[in-house]
């Protein structure tokens, strides 16, 4: 694996993890962290944060011509998210299985999506869906400063 600028693979695999307004006031977080840190994985950077228009629309660039953009602009600002990255084998797609479907009635019980929510419009959580977003959403989210090098005293029990 390389080091800071990206590319990470193998353990060092990240993606970018975000609890959205609803699931902030809903009081998810502590729910959403809990699942990560329980299935094996390491936090490597969190931070609660109020989403610019700007950010976020850099952020959902692909959506912009899409119906509900504006819709997803304005919920996505409407309150604090809670940023993450989070690090370990496979992440990215394993977190997406974890998250669910992007409409919640399409998320079997168990998955985030599946156990918390019912509207496509308030699913509570974002996930990177490949390892080349992940690493955009990261570098957009966040400073290099706020992403941690730390050793995990667990490393040898989960590989
Ligand atoms: N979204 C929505 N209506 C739709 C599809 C998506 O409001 O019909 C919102 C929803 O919050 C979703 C986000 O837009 O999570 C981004 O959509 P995307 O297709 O990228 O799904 P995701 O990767 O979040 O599952």
């Amino acid at each position: 694996a390389r080091s800071d600028e990206g590319g990470w693979t193998g353990v060092n695999e990240r993606t970018f993890i975000a609890v959205k307004p609803d699931g902030v006031q809903r009081r998810l977080l502590g729910e959403i962290v809990r699942r990560f840190e329980k299935r094996g994985f390491k936090l490597v950077a969190v931070k609660l944060v109020k989403a610019s228009e700007e950010l976020l629309r850099e952020h959902y660039w692909q959506l912009r011509n899409k119906p509900f953009y504006s819709t997803l602009i304005s919920y996505m600002s409407s309150g604090p998210v809670v940023a993450m990255v989070w690090q370990g084998l496979d992440v990215v797609k394993t977190a997406r299985k974890m998250l669910g479907e992007t409409n919640p009635a399409d998320s079997l019980p168990g998955t985030i999506r599946g156990d918390f929510c019912v509207e496509v419009g308030k699913n509570v959580i974002h996930g990177s869906d490949s390892v080349e977003s992940a690493q955009k959403e990261i570098a957009l989210w966040f400073r290099q400063s706020e992403l941690h090098r730390w050793e995990s005293s667990t490393k040898t029990w989960i590989y």
